[in-house]
């Protein structure tokens, strides 16, 4: 990839199993196309216990995780990487708020989501976050490198 690094930040977003299940998976990816970011991997799965475990290392003691873990693995769900610049802030801007209660309207969360524990996607929280979570659900051959003219950007 010849892109520039600023235009090569990514971020990983699940499009989680309420949202596969409700029809959602093209809206949510539309919003990213239309953004301008470049999708760079994307699979439908179903998640199991062991990968979740690792995706949410920091909320196994919390007492909502068996719930959690439940949700997560309902159905399946789509995992994507999305490449871009300040992609990592940006995404987390457009899915809005953890709590669907203050998701903001136009966000995906503020938009599709009523409650925290059917809250329709996942983003990673910072680039370095993004790039261990990328590793929890891809292989490093899984992400296709191409070329999208972004190196035309100018600043
Ligand atoms: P975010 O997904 O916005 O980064 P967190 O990392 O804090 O939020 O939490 C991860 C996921 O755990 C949330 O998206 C949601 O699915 C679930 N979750 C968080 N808090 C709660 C809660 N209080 N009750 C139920 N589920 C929750
Ligand atoms: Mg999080």
């Amino acid at each position: 990839d010849t892109a520039p690094p600023e235009l090569q930040e990514k971020t990983l977003v699940l499009v989680k199993p309420d949202a596969v299940q409700r029809r959602l998976v093209g809206n949510v990816i539309q919003r990213f196309e239309r953004r301008g970011f470049k999708l760079v991997a994307m699979k439908l799965l179903q998640a199991d216990q062991g990968l979740l475990d690792k995706h949410y290392q920091q909320l196994r003691q919390k007492p909502f995780y068996p719930a959690l873990l439940a949700y997560m693995t309902s159905g399946p769900l789509v995992a994507m990487v999305w490449e871009g610049y300040n992609v990592v802030r940006s995404t987390r801007a457009m899915v809005g708020d953890t709590d669907s209660a203050t998701a903001a309207a136009g966000t995906i969360r503020g938009d599709f989501s009523m409650h925290v524990s059917r809250n329709v996607v996942h983003a990673s929280d910072s680039v370095e976050t993004a790039q261990r979570e990328i590793g929890f659900w891809f292989q490093q051959d899984e992400l296709v490198a191409w070329e999208s003219g972004d190196q035309d950007y100018t600043y």
